[in-house]
């Protein structure tokens, strides 16, 4: 082989080196020109031939051949690797598309509270979930022998730290916080060592309302607003009674129960025959609990009231068993989105 046919054949493997596509392209152009039967091995092993004053010069056009051919394949090599040509893309196929989830019916319930009571005025307030005993009970004027405070009701960390059994104790943070007029409304988890079963959990959602003002407020706006509220959770019809009971931190306290939204008060299975679903608690805020947080009893006075999401959400919906709530079947939340 002369000069000017090495510097021929040494284009030619450059040329095809630059055409290959993919890396067994690469790998046989890599065989053909610097493998150990390559044509560059070869013509090392073919310079004893070469007369005595060209073989410089060769030798220096071989290495050369060589050092280029082997840049080349190494670059064209990792190119082909990141290539995306090496990826058989079909733009006939239909894409992918991301299945769209619903709304949780806890979230929408919580959501729809909190919107319900935003055009009466009331905002939604946040706290933790861990608290301690004062925010959780004593504010509240739950007395210690109270069986609520007991270890066998309360997830109890040490002597001062606790699970929430309610969201009231959010309304105790947001009082000692501000100054009245106060409308908040406080969603949110809580505990209690309850045992699990259709109509109970050791885990549930509370939402609390509470409104302070100094002027006085009554029952009667209690009612009218828990009135407004069941009407547009449930329906054209539904409206409320108040029964007389106990909590610690209201005075007077009531149990308060809406029409039934499926029989509209004549009597069905759901309400067995009553008419009335139970669904809240409420009553006047306890003068002592004003006194916890620093508020003047004589000058303030404010209604509170609690109710379950979930029990609003089984009413509402349906649901039969609380534990469909929790165990994220999607073909019973599909159902209901
Ligand atoms: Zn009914």
């Amino acid at each position: 082989m002369t000069l000017a046919e090495l510097e021929n054949a040494k284009a030619q493997s450059l040329r095809e080196i630059a055409a290959a596509t993919d890396a067994a392209a690469v790998e046989a152009l890599r065989v053909k020109y610097i493998g150990r039967n390559g044509s560059i091995p070869a013509l090392i092993k073919a310079m004893k031939d070469v007369p005595k004053e060209e073989r410089p010069a060769f030798g220096k056009a071989v290495q050369a051949w060589r050092a280029e051919a082997e840049g080349a394949l190494a670059a064209k090599s990792s190119e082909a690797k990141c290539s995306p040509k090496t990826v058989e893309t079909d733009l006939t196929l239909p894409g992918r598309w991301w299945k769209l989830g619903v709304k949780h019916p806890l979230s929408r319930i919580i959501e729809e509270t909190a919107e319900i009571f935003a055009r009466l005025g009331f905002t939604v307030a946040d706290g933790p979930e861990l608290e301690n005993r004062f925010n959780n009970f004593t504010a509240l004027n739950t007395p210690e022998h109270h069986p609520s405070q007991d270890r066998t009701d309360t997830f109890w960390f040490g002597d001062d730290c606790l699970l929430r059994t309610q969201t009231s104790p959010v309304q105790i943070r947001t009082m000692m916080a501000n100054k009245p007029p106060i409308r908040v409304i406080c969603p949110g988890r809580t505990f209690r060592r309850d045992t699990t079963d259709a109509t109970h959990s050791a885990n549930f959602h509370q939402i609390e309302g509470l409104y302070v003002d100094t002027k006085s407020v009554s029952l009667a706006d209690l009612k009218s607003v828990l009135a407004y509220f069941a009407r547009e959770m449930m329906g054209d019809g539904v409206t409320v009674r108040f029964r007389p009971h106990f909590f610690p931190f209201t005075e007077p306290s009531v149990e308060v129960d809406f029409t039934c939204h499926v029989c509209k008060g004549k009597g069905c299975g759901v309400c067995k025959q009553s008419g009335w679903i139970e669904v809240a608690g409420a009553g006047m805020v306890d003068p002592r609990v004003f006194g916890h947080v620093g508020y003047d009893a004589e000058k303030v006075s404010g209604y509170a009231f609690g109710f379950g999401a979930e029990r609003i959400a089984m009413i509402k919906y349906g649901i039969p068993d609380i534990r469909w709530l929790y165990e994220n079947d999607v073909r019973f939340l599909n159902q209901l989105g």
